[in-house]
């Protein structure tokens, strides 16, 4: 089976003092499965990558929010893939909707960013998902298709790859998409990657979802047949965010 994953996307928040009350609670939190059992990546600002990294319990894992898609060098304001490797950061996610949405991160920028990352030995969680004009007009499983095959073209080894569907209308929003609305998105990306990677990465590769995610919502959500873990935004920031991490359990 594939071994479940959550993700803890801080975005844009948090001061020295809340990363050491995140870092604390988690550190403290006595029921969080063992790392055989579920992998747990928890993905601060870069400014707070190295304080997450030197206090955070051994057996949760960090992620940076992005790198840049090359080598570095004149590139004012971006961070390398192989500044994340000096760091020990073994993670990185790419592609969230809100860099494709406001920093208008294209398909095949996105795509570069991930062969880069895996070329430098940063493991990746590329993120893909369809908005609601899209959804409204029964795009959603066109635009996640194109999105993934972008990404696809430049995987080669899908063991250091997972696919986190977030789709946008759900991001932030409280409306988390229901059960079966995930379920199909995910078969349907299991079946994407069947036919046009392979039947085996189809059944290892680990698809997670991201939107709205709570301690609430968030068991009934694992249960799918498809759905391997969650990328958790704003819940990642509470203690609910442990329960959360219990989920695929
Ligand atoms: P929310 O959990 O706050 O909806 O955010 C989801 C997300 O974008 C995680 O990357």
């Amino acid at each position: 089976g594939r071994k479940f994953f959550v993700g803890g996307n801080w975005k844009c928040n948090g001061t020295v003092d809340e990363v050491k009350k995140i870092v604390n609670l988690l550190n403290g939190a006595a029921d969080i499965p063992p790392k055989d059992k579920v992998d747990v990546v928890i993905s601060p600002p870069f400014v707070f990558l190295s304080q997450v990294k030197s206090s955070l319990r051994p057996d949760l894992s960090v992620a940076a929010q992005n790198a840049w898609v090359q080598k570095g060098g004149a590139f004012t304001g971006e961070i390398s893939a192989e500044m994340l490797v000096n760091l020990g950061i073994p993670w990185v996610i790419l592609g969230h909707s809100e860099r494709r949405l406001l920093l208008k991160e294209s398909n095949e920028f996105v795509a570069d960013k991930v062969a880069y990352a895996l070329s430098q030995g940063i493991k990746v969680i590329a993120c893909i998902g369809e908005t609601l004009e899209q959804r409204e007009s029964g795009q959603a499983l066109k635009i996640i298709a194109e999105q993934a095959k972008a990404i696809a073209a430049k995987v080669s080894d899908w063991n250091n790859v997972v696919l986190a569907y977030e789709p946008v209308w759900a991001i932030g929003t409280g409306k988390v998409a229901t059960p079966a609305q995930a379920q199909e998105v995910h078969a349907d990306l299991r079946k994407w990657l069947k036919t046009n990677v392979s039947p085996k990465v189809a059944e290892s590769a680990r698809i997670i979802y991201g939107g709205s995610v709570s301690g609430a919502n968030c068991v009934e959500l694992a249960g799918q047949p498809d759905v391997d873990g969650f990328l958790v935004g704003g819940a990642s920031l509470k203690p609910e965010f442990t329960d959360i991490i219990k989920a695929g359990l």
